[in-house]
């Protein structure tokens, strides 16, 4: 379409090619460049056009015709619509978790009580400004695919709201046909956008508000769990290090008492009864487990030397070693009198003779 003029200018007023005489009768002149068009409205196949009566070198006068073919159309009583407007609204918290919310509103229509044409704010061109009451709508007609974020973001800066309506699309055809080109300038929500909606902006800065708001109350109520986990945490440790601290001490004292009695086992002479050094660590294995159930119906064997000291010992009675588990066992009456049978084939003697080559304490059998 490039260079087809589809608007010609005769006394302020732009007409299309076909409400005009044709050729240089028309009378008209670029919209742009202001030099005489011929009006070419006599073809079967090509929608009417107007050209520079000579080769100009003007590259405007389609877009800026079709321009002010639009501003004109806004003039009232003629009804703008309006698109909608989507967002969502969200702000951090101190937990991690963000707030948000959607906002938004419906497509609406207005008219406007006076409407001025190409004002100038902060170097960017309105090509309408739309007067309604106090307020006022600034309205771009874009024209070409070229980049406005510049323009854009001097007027998101302004106060008043701004419209971007996208005509560079439209076909000679669409332009020369006054219902298509109405419904395009005033009603097609498909080819228009905020550029800034000041009822949107509001919407959100009082939204944002609001969830500010509860972020703050969310937050004090987080800041106030974490003190109290923390606070748990730091009893735990506390309650830890006391326990190991009194387990420390049961220790110390249970190896000065374990010293004590190997020193005095140390002057009395070994059983002659059992030969070899598993037979012994066998026997006392046997002989541990029978008397402790005996005595109490259960016990605590130790997980290095296997020997069974009485219900709830804390450390091992006899080999002082440093990693024993002591885990609860108990043995039957009738079990008991076939154990020492069993631990012939058990791997324990060995196991116990292994880790504890020689006991701190021998039991007393
Ligand atoms: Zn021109
Ligand atoms: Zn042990």
């Amino acid at each position: 379409m490039g260079n087809t003029i589809p608007f010609g200018e005769r006394d302020g007023v732009m007409y299309r090619a076909f409400e005009v005489e044709n050729g240089l009768a028309c009378g008209c002149v670029c919209p742009a460049c202001h030099r005489p068009l011929n009006a070419a409205n006599q073809g079967k196949i090509v929608s009417p056009y107007f050209r520079h009566v000579q080769w100009e070198d003007c590259l405007w006068g389609h877009k800026e015709g079709v321009r002010r073919a639009a501003v004109a159309l806004l003039v009232p009583p003629h009804s703008l619509l309006l698109p909608g407007f989507q967002g969502t609204v969200s702000v951090n918290t101190l937990s991690g978790l963000p707030l948000a919310q959607e906002i938004g509103f419906g497509p609406s229509s207005i008219i406007a009580e006076r409407v001025e044409r190409f004002v100038a704010f902060d170097e960017v061109i309105a090509h309408a400004v739309l007067h309604i009451g106090e307020r006022q709508l600034l309205v771009r007609f874009k024209m070409s695919a070229r980049a406005e974020y510049e323009r854009y973001q001097r007027l998101k800066a302004l106060e008043h709201s701004s419209l971007e309506i996208d005509l560079g699309e439209l076909t000679l055809e669409q332009i020369n046909d006054p219902v298509a080109f109405e419904r395009a300038v005033l009603s097609d929500l498909d080819n228009r956008r905020w550029i800034r909606s000041a009822r949107g902006q509001q919407m959100e800065a009082r939204t944002r508000e609001i969830l500010q708001a509860q972020a703050h109350v969310a937050e004090a109520r987080w800041a106030k769990e974490q003190a109290h986990l923390q606070a748990v945490a730091d009893a735990q440790r506390a309650e830890q290090k006391r326990l190991a601290a009194v387990r420390a001490k049961e220790r110390e004292a249970h190896w000065a008492n374990q010293k004590a009695v190997a020193l005095e086992q140390s002057s009395k002479p070994r059983p002659h009864n059992v030969t070899g050094e598993r037979e012994l660590r066998e026997a006392q294995i046997v002989g541990t487990t029978v008397k402790i159930s005996a005595e109490y119906g259960h016990g605590t064997e130790c997980s290095t030397c296997h020997l069974v000291s009485p219900p709830n010992t804390a450390f091992c009675l006899y080999c002082s070693h440093d990693q024993s588990r002591m885990q609860p066992v108990s043995i039957a009456k009738d079990f008991a009198d076939t154990f020492h049978m069993r631990m012939r084939s058990s791997a324990k003697p060995d196991h116990s003779l292994r880790a504890v080559p020689m006991l701190t304490v021998e039991p007393d059998l």
